[in-house]
């Protein structure tokens, strides 16, 4: 399997299946989709199937993608969690118990509490998402300001040293870096590798037919479960998403 680092890279190679992520891939955090970006995606969707991964609700993925790709897309959102066929028909739904979510919010009151200094000038409301099959918590909220979001922890290391100072320690849950700001909390190994993984054996699609799209696919980033389940290639962001799917389509 081929894990490329540049757009160049991966020329010459025909795909019939595309996953993208969505932040940061199809789209800025949390942001709309460009119209040049949505152009070349619909033509896309004519030739490939194209399946949109995200960790965010499905309501969010249609309204940054456009809900009018619905019918033309495949949709894995809650990193997989809950898939959407192309025909619209859910094909599963691995909702959370009330004992696994108690089990994420003392792991988010443990971080609060030992990182309460970054928690002073925030929106107490906008910090937890109970999405179903998975709760994320945004360090600064997730609909805080789009420029303070990116700021706060580019490089991921103020993310990754908390988990380092407080790991998570269940033996059927986890919890990885997701989005800007946030920490993803769902089953143990139902991460995004793993939902890819059982959408193509749902329909029989071949490992070197799959190429999957993301921004975070270095160790510990939020694609790093993509690697090894079919070929990768890591963008810088949107700009080199569309140079990769512009080659796809021409
Ligand atoms: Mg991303």
């Amino acid at each position: 399997m081929k894990n490329f680092n540049a757009v160049l890279d991966s020329q010459g190679k025909i795909y019939k299946h595309v996953f993208f992520d969505v932040d940061k891939t199809l789209t800025r955090s949390r942001t709309l989709i460009e119209p040049q970006m949505k152009a070349a995606l619909f033509k896309l969707c004519a030739t490939k199937d194209v399946v949109v991964v995200s960790g965010a609700q499905i309501e969010q993925i249609w309204k940054q993608v456009g809900v009018d790709f619905s019918g033309k897309v495949f949709v894995l959102a809650q990193n997989g969690n809950y898939a959407v066929a192309k025909d619209r028909k859910d094909l599963w739904r691995n909702n959370l118990s009330e004992g696994e979510k108690r089990e994420m919010m003392e792991h988010i009151g443990l971080i609060r509490r030992q990182f309460k200094e970054l928690f002073v000038d925030v929106d107490e409301h906008d910090l937890v998402q109970d999405r179903g099959c998975q709760i994320t918590f945004s360090l600064v909220g997730h609909n805080a300001e789009l420029t303070r979001k990116e700021r706060f922890d580019p490089k991921v290391e103020l993310r990754t040293s908390i988990l380092e100072k407080i790991p998570f320690s269940s033996k059927t849950l986890e919890v990885k870096i997701g989005g800007t700001t946030s920490f993803d909390y769902f089953r143990r190994g139902k991460n995004k590798g793993y939902n890819i993984s059982q959408l193509m054996k749902f329909y029989g699609w071949k490992t070197e037919d799959s190429i999957y799209i993301g921004d975070a696919l270095f160790s510990g980033g939020n694609d790093d479960s993509v690697i090894g389940v079919c070929d990768t290639l890591q963008v810088s962001g949107p700009e080199e998403t569309l140079a990769a799917i512009s080659k796809m389509i021409s």
